[in-house]
């Protein structure tokens, strides 16, 4: 039976992933963009929530496979190898009269299932993260809070995936969805037909379109814009907890964190924009102005501006009521859509997977769903030369002289990973190998200087190992080429382009 799912984000790649452990599936993952994990999924807090911000009366999915998905993520973290942490959450009361909302999630924590959850006074606060505002009443503390590295999560995912059989195909973009008396029968795109009797939506900010491609009309998605500041790895106070404040009536919480790659980051603003702003990933300045006065409010103090080193936004698929549509069709048979799946989408895409494949599929395929015999549930990570011991940089510089070469100077990236990346990508079937596809599976790029100093010589890399010239090497795919205009003649008739065409 063929499966086509659409959009490769961290939904589409969990439900790529549970698929792709059963026998008689032939599973196609279909993504627009050049690589996976571009959308919603790169863009976010990266929070792996407890679970005790949905009221289960008017949000039941929401709040069960959020827990869940908490639950999965332990186990899917270790066996793909994506880095992780599990700092514990802190709802800050500031003050007194905010203690009474964070009563009211202690008790949505105990409906949901949240274990551990409970409401600590000023005293133990300031034990538990040191840098929270001393003047805060108390919070709620959810010791089961974690943090990921969302965009390796989907990388992680997908690689595993394909290594279990499913197919993957970048630069692929559904336009039609073919149904002849009432069935599904395949999907239209940009590369052709391709068959299938069961089409999973999982399209993030665009699934509204799909759906309605299906004839599933009546719904909207409109993207909600959250922004916020990064700081360089060096710049503290940090915080060692997830920070934010109760939610109010302006605000559902600015939080204060510490990412896994060790910066301090702050944010997201929450502002809806019109249903054509889908791709409106600019920052303004009233959002962040707001940003930083709230996080202010919740910490002793804060690293100076100056030592900001990144700014950025992402955008929430809004459904409308704010409820996801999970739900398979028998008008027209074989469509599924995971649609408008927001917040705490990340959290609980293992959960979702499950639930899609458990829950809507299993007795809806015409086989019965057996596991396979040899899925291989694991998955390596890159290496990551900065964290490696002396001896262990030793002998990777033995077998391959290009970890000798550091060519990100903040982060401490070598030759040998950004050629690793690049084969990595080749493997899963990625055809155009992007700055961005580098950055997100090295770390290059990510530091201090953002890649002013390692761009060039990345691109450099990624062209000779590609076999394009430079000026096509691209940030993102089409339209992002390293060289434009007058660059784009430079480099073509620069020696070192002159020297590869020979
Ligand atoms: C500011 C912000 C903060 C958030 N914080 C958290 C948090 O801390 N914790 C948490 O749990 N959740 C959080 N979320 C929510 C979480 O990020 C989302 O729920 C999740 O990433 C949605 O994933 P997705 O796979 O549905 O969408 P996406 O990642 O957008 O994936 C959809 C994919 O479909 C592709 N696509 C679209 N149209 C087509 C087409 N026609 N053909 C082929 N491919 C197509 C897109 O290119 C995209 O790659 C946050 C979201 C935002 C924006």
């Amino acid at each position: 039976m063929k499966v086509v799912i659409v959009g490769a984000g961290i939904i589409g790649a969990s439900i790529a992933r549970v698929l792709s452990q059963y026998e008689g599936l032939e599973v196609h993952l279909l993504e627009k963009c050049p690589d996976v994990g571009m959308g919603v999924s790169k863009a976010n807090t990266a929070i792996i929530h407890p679970g005790h911000e949905d009221d289960p009366n008017k949000y039941p999915l929401r709040a069960k496979l959020c827990v869940r998905g908490n639950r999965l993520w332990h186990q899917w973290a270790k066996e793909l190898e994506i880095p992780v942490k599990w700092p514990g959450e802190l709802m800050v009361a500031i003050e007194e009269e905010d203690l009474k909302t964070a009563e009211h999630y202690l008790e949505l924590a105990q409906k949901n299932g949240v274990p551990g959850a409970r409401i600590i006074y000023r005293e133990e606060l300031s034990k538990i993260e040191p840098n929270v505002n001393p003047d805060a009443a108390g919070a709620l503390w959810a010791p089961t809070a974690g943090q990921i590295a969302p965009w390796e999560a989907v990388i992680a995912l997908v690689e595993n995936a394909v290594e279990n059989g499913v197919r993957l195909h970048t630069e692929t973009e559904v336009r039609g969805i073919r149904i002849e008396k009432g069935e599904v029968k395949g999907v239209e795109t940009n590369n052709g037909f391709i068959e299938a009797e069961i089409v999973i939506n999982a399209a993030g900010l665009y699934a509204d379109e799909i759906s309605k491609m299906a004839g599933v009309d009546g719904f909207s998605i409109h993207p909600r814009r959250g922004e916020y500041y990064v700081f360089d790895e060096d710049a503290g106070p940090k915080v060692t907890r997830i920070v934010h404040q109760t939610p109010t009536p302006i605000t559902k919480g600015v939080y204060v964190i510490t990412t896994v790659e060790g910066n301090l980051m702050i944010g997201p603003t929450a502002q809806d924009l019109p249903e054509e702003a889908k791709e409106d990933t600019s920052t303004t300045k009233e959002g962040l102005d707001f940003v930083w006065e709230w996080a202010q409010k919740l910490v002793r103090k804060l690293p100076p501006k100056s030592k900001v080193i990144k700014t950025f936004s992402g955008l929430r698929p809004e459904p409308p009521d704010g409820r996801w549509i999970i739900e398979a069709y028998d008008d027209p048979w074989g469509f599924v859509n995971v649609a408008g799946i927001r917040s705490p989408g990340l959290t609980s895409a293992p959960a979702i997977a499950v639930y899609v494949v458990n829950e809507l599929l299993n007795g809806r395929l015409d086989i019965k769903l057996t596991k396979k015999a040899k899925w291989n549930p694991y998955r390596k990570s890159m290496p990551r030369f900065a964290t490696l011991p002396k001896e262990k940089r030793q002998q990777f510089i033995k077998t391959n002289p290009a970890y000798g070469n550091v060519v990100c100077m903040c982060k401490e990236v070598t030759e040998g990973e950004i050629v690793e990346a690049i084969n990595r990508m080749k493997r899963i079937g990625i055809k155009t190998i992007t700055l961005d596809g580098v950055k997100f599976r090295t770390l290059s790029m990510f530091g201090t200087c953002q890649g002013s100093y390692c761009r060039i010589r990345i691109a450099r890399i990624v062209a000779r190992e590609t076999g394009i010239p430079l000026w096509k090497v691209s940030l993102k795919g089409k339209g992002t080429e390293y060289g434009i205009g007058d660059v784009k003649v430079l480099l073509r008739n620069s020696k070192e382009e002159k020297k590869n065409a020979e």
